[in-house]
């Protein structure tokens, strides 16, 4: 069968790609021939991974499935959230992000944190949602080269390291994606 994965990320494509069985075709945007940007307007992570899959799903005709991340800091209620991304600004630059963050944070006690990952589903006419959730704390400063985005500013529970620090393979056992991605494979391998 074939599945649409609502990403340009050709490394998140072929990633998922090599977990499943080969019966299982995952198709980039590129190749159904979506080249437009898909409209990520909803108020929560949820929301933006329906709006991906579903516009994918209404206008391509395809099964489909969405991803859409968020970080949530516990004593800026839960920002940056769906503004993970573009927090401080549409240029979208990962050192202006947690540079905010950190100057957002360095009066306050409570660093606890978490990312969220959801993954929206639309299969055989139904949805299903998978989410992810990685806890931990943001550091007072950046650590580590590794990653991306608020990778180094992020130390996950019971480890004394930043994402940032950490190997791609420890990173993917432990992360908000690789939880909410390994439970979106085993619903497939079950269902197909
Ligand atoms: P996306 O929904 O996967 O595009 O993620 C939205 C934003 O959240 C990204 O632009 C990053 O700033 C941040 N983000 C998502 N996943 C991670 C991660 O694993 N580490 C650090 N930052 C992340």
């Amino acid at each position: 069968m074939q599945l649409v994965f609502a990403s340009s990320n050709k490394n998140k494509i072929s990633e998922i790609q090599s977990m499943l069985p080969e019966t299982i075709q995952i198709l980039s945007l590129e190749a159904i021939g979506c080249h437009e940007e898909i409209p990520e307007t909803a108020a929560t992570i949820e929301g933006n991974a329906i709006l991906k899959a579903n516009y994918i799903s209404k206008k391509y005709g395809y099964d489909c499935f969405a991803d859409d991340t968020g970080l949530e800091v516990a004593a800026l209620n839960g920002e940056p959230g769906v503004f993970s991304a573009r927090y401080a600004g549409e240029q979208r630059n990962s050192d202006d992000n947690m540079n905010k963050l950190l100057d957002n944070l360095s009066d306050k006690n409570n660093r606890k944190a978490q990312f969220k990952t959801v993954i929206a589903l639309n299969i055989n006419g139904k949805q299903e949602l998978f989410t992810g959730i990685a806890e931990g704390e943001i550091t007072p400063e950046k650590t580590g080269t590794k990653g991306f985005g608020y990778d180094p500013i992020f130390q996950p529970l019971g480890y004394k390291e930043t994402f940032a620090e950490l190997s791609l393979e420890i990173k993917n056992e432990i992360s908000h994606r690789g939880k909410a991605t390994q439970k979106l494979i085993n619903f497939l391998k079950k269902t197909l």
